[in-house]
């Protein structure tokens, strides 16, 4: 399964509906990813925007240095696709993909449903903590203006008592991810400066006691972004970026 997965991707085939491609593959040697622990965090959830759901979503924290929400509604293509919808739809690819590799996954949230919400940012870290994972990756996308486009990560900065033990290794996730992301063919941020943010009040950052990253894979308001985020190949190759990025990540750690 691994084979025909890895022989379809370097040859660019689409598959529908899941179908396998059926490529005869030489024998190779076991991936970087064979036994690691995935927590893949698509951000937000359709429900966030439920209005029933607005005492759920109006909960706060203190994440080290700011006193911070439960989870927001995320943004959107001008077409109207949610940014919730899109993380979600990635996540799932990823994870058939990390799984053709012999890595284990878990997600953060099992639906992407108007009539569910969050779990709240802090939770999501939680949960990487609780089992254990080998990396954490919170999959968003920016809801910027029009002329900005591509890809930029966002990874934990120095918070005494917080993050020390998540500094380093974040920072290294993130590069990995940028060359991922970057060799799949996506396009950088225009907008941000060396495609990285170090940040010191992002909640599910700086609870994790994980590798962490989240990854901004485009801006939504911008068309070209949008019409890639809109399409399952588009998605595919979003995928595949993270998925480089993990074994990159992995092939050097
Ligand atoms: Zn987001």
């Amino acid at each position: 399964m691994r084979a025909l997965a890895i022989a379809a991707a370097v040859m660019g085939c689409i598959t529908l509906a899941g179908a396998p491609v059926a490529t005869v593959h030489a024998a190779e040697s076991p991936s970087v990813l064979e036994g690691r622990l995935i927590l893949l965090d698509p951000g937000h959830q359709l429900g966030n925007s439920n209005p029933r759901f607005a005492g759920k979503l109006g909960q706060t924290k203190f994440n080290g240095t700011t006193v911070k929400g439960c989870n927001t509604t995320g943004t959107a293509t001008n077409a109207g696709y949610p940014e919730a919808t899109f993380a979600w739809e990635v996540a799932r690819v990823l994870r058939r993909m990390l799984e053709d590799e012999g890595a284990r996954v878990a997600l953060t949230r099992s639906s992407n449903s108007y009539d569910a919400w969050g779990p709240c940012v802090w939770d999501r870290a939680k949960q990487a903590n609780r089992i254990g994972a080998d990396a954490m990756i919170s999959i968003h996308a920016d809801g910027s203006s029009a002329g900005n486009r591509g890809f930029f990560v966002l990874v934990p900065g120095l918070v005494k008592g917080w993050t020390e033990d998540v500094v380093k290794p974040g920072r290294r996730l993130g590069t990995s991810m940028l060359r991922g992301l970057d060799s799949a063919g996506a396009t950088p941020s225009n907008y941000i400066a060396g495609q990285t943010m170090v940040s010191t009040n992002t909640t599910g950052l700086n609870f994790s006691n994980v590798p962490t990253v989240t990854v901004e894979l485009g801006n939504m308001r911008n068309r070209a972004d949008a019409r890639l985020m809109s399409t399952p190949e588009g998605r595919k190759a979003y995928a595949r970026g993270l998925l480089e990025g993990l074994r990159d990540y992995f092939s050097r750690g």
